[in-house]
């Protein structure tokens, strides 16, 4: 019965995850803990926390690389 629960679950019976910006990406996350150890509560991870953080740190690592390579070699 657990098998067909979890192989059912999925994110739109939260109201969290129905109004969350990152649900297209996240998707629930993880279903067998969102049900059986968050007590159906959906299991908010790195995708809510921290994607704004990855994009941040991408975009001036890139930007950085960028303008190393745009520099005279100081040699
Ligand atoms: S981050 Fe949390 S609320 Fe948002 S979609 Fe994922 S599990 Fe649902």
């Amino acid at each position: 019965m657990r098998e067909i629960r979890w192989l059912t679950w999925e994110p739109f019976e939260y109201a969290d995850c129905l109004a969350c910006k990152v649900l297209p990406v996240c998707m629930g996350g993880c279903g067998y803990r969102a049900m059986f150890v968050n007590k159906d509560r959906p299991a908010c991870g790195e995708w809510k926390y921290s994607l704004e953080h990855y994009v941040r740190a991408r975009y001036h690592r890139e930007k950085n690389l960028k303008a190393e390579a745009k520099l005279p070699e100081m040699v």
